[in-house]
């Protein structure tokens, strides 16, 4: 595998790629790699020639500089579990070549209201800062798909509006969330949680699950309000948000249930900060 790190040796690179035809999947991370991400990486050999990850943790997205500062980083494991796979590339860049302190205007982006509920209601400037690296990486990475987990539901929303403003040719592919056998979504965060975080914090896919299964198209307050308790109620997780939100525009779900619902949700697990969600069909 090639490991880049500077953007004009990757732009360089791809153009070859094209000029032998070759097809151009892209799966951008931020590391400590776990069969979530390695799912996407799968997604993308399966459907082209040449797979490019990133690992880079992208300073503008994070709101709390000591969150940034805790992010977990294996990046040895890292690069034999993208060997193992089979990846082509891994481009790894240092902060400065993603954000040159010369000729670098910030982009500015209108997410029509997708970027001010849930994650963006907590995370104030997270989704620009999600939509400038992407832009960053589309202008130089010409790839054909991109592949993006489900996890970050509002995530993949946000992606498809850059990509969508900024006329990229590239289709945004969502991969379903990996889990524990437990239901707990996998992520990087995962490491940061000691045991007694671990043993409960199944707790929150369970209650998503719960909300899943008893929904009959009327009963939404009851089941959400349930599902928060449910999760409070481990005394160790603390709910900072649990919503109903219409699928397509991440509108918040009041009298009118539409036809697909997504029920999104942030935890606390100590200082630990956990994301799940689940989609209904009403
Ligand atoms: P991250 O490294 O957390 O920024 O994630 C990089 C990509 O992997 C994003 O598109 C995430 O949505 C995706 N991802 C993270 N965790 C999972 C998971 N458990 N299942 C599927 N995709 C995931």
């Amino acid at each position: 595998m090639l490991v880049i790190k500077e953007i004009e040796v990757l732009g360089k690179y791809l153009s070859k790629q094209r000029e032998l035809g070759n097809s151009i999947g892209f799966v951008p991370t931020m590391g400590a790699l776990h069969e979530g991400h390695i799912a996407l990486i799968r997604a993308s050999i399966s459907a082209h020639d040449t797979t490019v990850c990133s690992i880079f943790v992208n300073p503008t997205q994070f709101n709390e500089s000591s969150d940034f500062d805790a992010y977990p980083s294996t990046i040895s494991a890292d690069i034999k579990v993208l060997e193992q796979e089979g990846c082509q590339v891994l481009f790894l860049p240092a902060v400065d070549e993603i954000y040159p302190k010369e000729k670098y205007q910030k982009p500015s982006f209108d997410f029509k209201g997708l970027d001010l509920a849930m994650e963006g209601a907590f995370r104030p400037g997270h989704f620009q800062g999600v939509g400038e690296v992407i832009k960053r990486f589309l202008d130089v990475l010409d790839c054909d798909c991109m592949y993006l987990g489900e996890k970050d539901f509002q995530q993949v929303l946000i992606i498809k509006s850059v990509v969508e403003q900024c006329g990229f040719p590239v289709k945004v592919i969502p991969v379903p969330t990996q889990r524990a056998s437990s239901g707990l979504a996998l992520s990087s965060r995962n490491l940061l949680l000691g045991e007694e975080y671990l043993d409960v914090a199944p707790e929150i896919y369970q209650s998503l699950l719960h909300v899943k299964e008893n929904f009959n198209g009327e009963n939404l307050d009851t089941l959400l309000a349930d599902a928060s308790n449910r999760i409070n109620a481990t005394n160790k997780l603390k709910v900072e948000y649990l919503t109903a939100a219409n699928a397509k525009t991440l509108a918040e779900v009041k009298q009118e249930v539409p036809e697909e619902v997504v029920i999104c949700t942030a935890v606390w697990a100590g200082k630990v900060r956990l994301i799940d969600n689940i989609v209904l069909a009403n």
